[in-house]
């Protein structure tokens, strides 16, 4: 049977770090200092504990799903389709600030959009947020569709009108189409896209196929066995989904990139490849300046508590987005996962009531980053 398991060092022998070094097939879902939270079947399970480690069971996956995935749960979630028809209508309703754009297609074929709001002059000062690389962190859709909808029907406010005159903001809010349908309709817990690997298994991770420091490491985290969550594909920008965001961002040269997750409520900054910080200190300093006041405002709204911190401080990760946007464009890029904090509130399964609050208190960390990258005063 599949369960989620809590995973402690039950002795210095087996440290909790090796567990995320060494490659066992795990799906992590809750790194702490003292535990790791995992799903696992039967198999892996056992040989945790024949390594030295602590493994108390929490609940059957199956349990977890039906307490959280209910009918409720689904209906209040966007799908591909029902995301498609309302980024239409917003770009319909508003054509002299937003525009759809489709940016690519996914392994099935799938329309992966982006509304690009802002008058249509042309602008230098360019910024993208996205969602949903990963397909069960639907809430990582929500968050950035909010934004762009809130930026197009309050465009006459002055602050957002200024933005959109002077510069432009894409929002792409569901980079995994067919992941996510999947997700949606077979599998509640699935994570990667959906392509059919060699070996019979199913998907690469997206949010590990990018082209900085790609494939330097094979670990739980980011791994090199096709049918792991977190299988980092054959090679850098392999998936059709990580070359529209690549061509996206070669073309429009952003000044800067949130890409939001669930779960764990954390704002991440490079880099996840080394536990090294960025060498840059400017550009290390103005990430952690901003990452600690975007964590201030959201605590600011419902007193929610987000951590800022180095990627790598959650897990190592290589191929990551946010790895390759500051690694190769240089910019600010910043990696939010999320409401909740644990698995007990639904993990990947957030319940509907949590949308609006969790869009409520990530409105002002994401005004903050766009004041702060295009306001040329402020910046
Ligand atoms: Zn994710």
């Amino acid at each position: 049977m599949e369960m989620i398991v809590k995973v402690t060092s039950a002795t210095p022998a087996a440290p909790l770090s090796d567990l995320l070094r060494l490659p066992l097939g795990l799906d992590i879902w809750e790194v702490k200092p003292d535990h790791l939270i995992l799903r696992a079947p039967e198999a892996p399970i056992e040989r945790l504990t024949q390594m030295g480690y602590g493994v108390e069971p929490m609940q059957p996956v199956a349990e977890h799903l039906s307490a959280f995935a209910t009918a409720e749960a689904i209906a209040g979630y966007h799908s591909a389709e029902t995301l498609e028809q309302d980024l239409r209508q917003l770009a319909e309703s508003h054509p002299e600030i937003a525009e759809l754009r489709e940016i690519g297609r996914s392994v099935e074929n799938r329309p992966i959009w982006a509304l690009r709001i802002g008058d249509r002059k042309g602008s230098q000062d360019k910024l993208l947020f996205m969602g949903c690389h990963h397909a069960r962190e639907w809430i990582a859709v929500e968050v950035p569709f909010r934004l762009a909808r809130e930026l197009v029907e309050q465009a006459a406010d002055p602050k957002i009108a200024g933005w959109l005159s002077t510069g432009e903001i894409w929002v792409a809010p569901m980079v995994n189409p067919d992941g996510h349908e999947h997700c949606r309709t077979r599998e509640r817990l699935w994570r990667k896209n959906r392509r059919r690997n060699p070996d019979g298994s199913i998907g690469v991770d997206p949010n590990r196929n990018y082209g900085y420091m790609w494939g330097t490491l094979n670990v739980p985290t980011s791994s090199q066995v096709p049918s792991d969550e977190t299988y980092v594909g054959p090679r850098a920008f392999s998936e059709p989904e990580t070359r529209a965001v690549r061509d996206l961002v070669a073309r429009e040269m952003f000044r800067g990139v949130v890409t939001y997750h669930s779960y764990s409520q954390l704002i991440l900054y490079p880099w996840g490849y080394t536990d090294k910080p960025v060498i840059d200190s400017q550009d290390r300093e103005g990430m952690i300046g901003l990452a600690n006041q975007m964590r201030d405002l959201m605590k600011g709204v419902h007193g929610v508590v987000y951590t800022a911190q180095q990627s790598s401080a959650l897990y190592p990760t290589a191929g990551d987005t946010t790895d390759w946007t500051y690694g190769e464009y240089g910019i600010p890029s910043f990696t939010i996962e999320l409401r909740p904090k644990s698995h007990l509130e639904g993990g990947f399964i957030l319940p509907p009531s949590q949308i609006e609050p969790t869009w409520e208190e990530n409105r002002p960390a994401a005004f903050r980053f766009i004041e702060q990258l295009l306001e040329p005063a402020a910046g």
